[in-house]
């Protein structure tokens, strides 16, 4: 018997769109490129979409709390797949606890399961946090330092957490692309992709050198609170005249 092919989920941004439609119903132009994408924004376009980011916030903030580097990737590894707010509030007491390599390791598996447990794969999260502390210990003397190959070789580690830590410990011109950076990339035509690492690329390669700094966290922020996945707040979205997507709302007037 043949088996059928096992077929990969797509991310959501990147299916095609239903018929465009506004908040009055009046159609939206579709503008796209040959590949099925939306047509990425002119070099003026994403200047002016980031004047506005700026203007709007001009010191962007993460929301995940933390205390020093080491306790930023143990937060930022906890949070794959879960909200800042339910990471922040497993780690207020965790990091009065553990805040350095050495202290985790002594705290132990179990004890960390516990006290992580209200998080998703925490089972998982918490093998993964105790042997990234002993490969610190062993191999960095328990330091977490600011390059990207060692930072990729801890467990639990890849490039999205690598991007962040560098990003908001370091100072570092990186931009970490996860689902809402990815969301807002591919609707309004700022960097089109198929995936996480072209959309990464296409970002470097695009955000004027002034606004990289920060450009993660804003793109962050509006994927999150104003481009979000379900009902995007179009109306108000102040990037909404410069947004490709052809679903997006306008304002009724
Ligand atoms: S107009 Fe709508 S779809 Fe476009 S960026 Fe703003 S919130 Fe997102």
């Amino acid at each position: 018997m043949t088996r059928k092919p096992i077929r990969k989920p797509r991310l959501s941004p990147a299916r095609p769109p239903p018929p465009a439609r506004s908040a009055s119903g009046k159609a939206a132009p579709r503008r796209r490129s040959g590949r099925g994408m939306i047509k990425p924004w002119s070099a003026a376009e994403i200047e002016e979409a980031f004047r506005r980011f700026r203007a709007a916030n001009p010191e962007p903030k993460g929301e995940l709390e933390h205390i020093n580097p080491y306790t930023l990737l143990v937060a930022v590894v906890l949070s794959a797949q879960a909200t800042d707010a339910s990471v922040n509030k497993a780690t207020e007491p965790l990091f009065a606890l553990a805040d350095t390599p050495e202290t985790m390791v002594a705290l132990g598996e179990e004890r960390l399961q516990e006290m992580i447990k209200t998080i998703g794969l925490y089972r998982t999260k918490a093998k993964n946090v105790i042997a990234l502390s002993r490969q610190l210990i062993a191999e960095h003397g328990g330091m977490v330092l600011p390059v990207r190959e060692a930072l990729e070789k801890l467990p639990g580690v890849g490039r999205k957490t690598a991007n962040v830590v560098l990003n908001i410990a370091f100072g570092e011109e990186t931009i970490a692309v996860d689902t809402h950076v990815f969301r807002v990339c591919n609707r309004t035509g700022l960097a089109p992709g198929k995936d996480p690492l072209e959309v990464e690329t296409r970002l470097e390669a695009v955000t004027p050198p002034e606004y990289k700094r920060h450009a993660h966290h804003w793109l962050i922020l509006h994927g999150r609170y104003v481009c979000t996945a379900l009902r995007p707040h179009c109306p108000t979205c102040l990037i909404n005249d410069l947004c490709r997507w052809p679903e997006k709302t306008v304002a009724a007037t």
